[in-house]
């Protein structure tokens, strides 16, 4: 998976004619091409030398779980044998109230996480590496070929924290939003962060209006600690700070993502906090009760519990959602299922 630039750089080395570098991202990212030999019109010696550098599948589908009318999870195999998974989520306008031509994409930017959130399966087994932009792209062009579905709303909510694998994710994004490239708009791109503090300024400077969501999870620093080591590095004043940073520059409202934990962080006097915090940014928050981790001691509260923390917001004219969840049942939390084949393999 290539980028015009780093082709047109490539072609300049090769002695060719920079029109192949259309041709060539015309036959990747619209006709789809599964191998080089498919490219009839490039020279079979460039092809060749491109066919060893740049394989156009290097992920293998090994997995689906759920059906086409659910939430569908895919388990991928990495060319050094690792595991990442994605996760098609269809909107389902019956049930939900959603646009039903929207089919979201939840991609991982990482196999496994180095932040080691206590409530979070990614976490449990360490970080092994980042994906490559080449990676983290070929999950939505597998995913449409597996599914004959057009993804056409993207977050970066699977496995792995996308703000620590940056120069990837920026080269990832400029092939998914370029027109050129996948052509996905900017504004159905959410990039999803536990709050690195120096890249969320960074990322409030690429140049497209992307959307940004923060696994917040606490409303102050008690709370955070307890279950986000990195919140130890940023605490919550100094996130918030760069949050505002991000609304100068993009006009467009932050998500706060909140998992309601029983015992944890689901009381009122958190919601009450949340309230002012989310308030302070025009932000909407995005309620998800907490999903059950194999080996992990976390429940979700009471529906009435979780309702209430809901109206809490909702009273304080905060823009709040609690998410029905679509996948509950296949391991649909990032990296459920990708450990479930990691222990497979032990
Ligand atoms: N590392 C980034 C991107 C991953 S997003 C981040 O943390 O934002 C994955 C989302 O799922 C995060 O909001 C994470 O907090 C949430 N999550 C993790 N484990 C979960 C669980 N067991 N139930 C519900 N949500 C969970
Ligand atoms: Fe990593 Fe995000 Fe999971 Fe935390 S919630 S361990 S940052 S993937």
């Amino acid at each position: 998976m290539l980028t015009q630039n780093q082709l047109a750089g490539l072609l300049e080395r090769q002695q060719q004619p920079a029109y192949r570098a259309t041709q060539i991202l015309d036959w990747i990212y619209k006709k789809r091409a599964s191998s080089w030999d498919e490219m009839s019109n490039l020279p079979e010696s460039l092809r060749e030398i491109l066919a060893e550098q740049y394989p156009l599948r290097p992920l293998k589908h090994t997995l689906t779980k759920g059906s086409a009318d659910t939430t569908r999870k895919f388990l991928l195999e990495l060319a050094d044998k690792r595991y990442v998974e994605t996760v098609l989520i269809p909107a389902s306008p019956a049930l939900y109230g959603e646009k039903s031509d929207r089919h979201t994409l939840c991609v991982s930017s990482q196999v496994g996480c180095a932040y080691g959130c206590k409530f979070c399966a990614s976490g449990l087994d360490g970080f092994s590496r980042n994906l490559t932009a080449a990676e983290i792209v070929s999950q939505i062009i597998l995913v449409e070929e597996l599914s004959g579905e057009k993804v056409n709303n993207l977050v970066f909510m699977g496995m792995g924290e996308p703000l620590a694998n940056f120069s990837n994710l920026c080269e990832a994004l400029e092939i998914i939003t370029a027109e050129w490239g996948l052509q996905i708009g900017a504004r159905r791109i959410t990039i999803s962060t536990s709050g690195l503090v120096p890249q969320i300024k960074k990322l409030a400077d690429f140049p497209r209006q992307i959307r940004l969501a923060i696994s917040l999870h606490g409303p102050d620093d008690e709370t955070r600690d307890k279950i986000m080591p990195v919140n130890r590095k940023f605490p919550v004043d100094e996130l918030f700070e760069a949050l505002r940073t991000w609304n100068l520059k993009k006009n467009q409202k932050i998500t706060l993502e909140y998992i309601l934990i029983d015992g944890v962080n689901a009381e009122p006097e958190h919601a009450y906090i949340l309230a002012k915090r989310a308030a302070s940014l025009k932000a909407k928050v995005n309620l998800i009760p907490y999903n059950t981790v194999d080996g992990l001691e976390w429940k979700r509260p009471s529906d009435t519990a979780c309702l209430r923390f809901k109206n809490i917001l909702s009273k304080a004219g905060v823009s709040a959602t609690l998410r029905l969840e679509k996948g509950h049942d296949i391991d649909a939390a990032c990296g459920q299922l990708r450990l479930k084949k990691e222990k497979e393999k032990l």
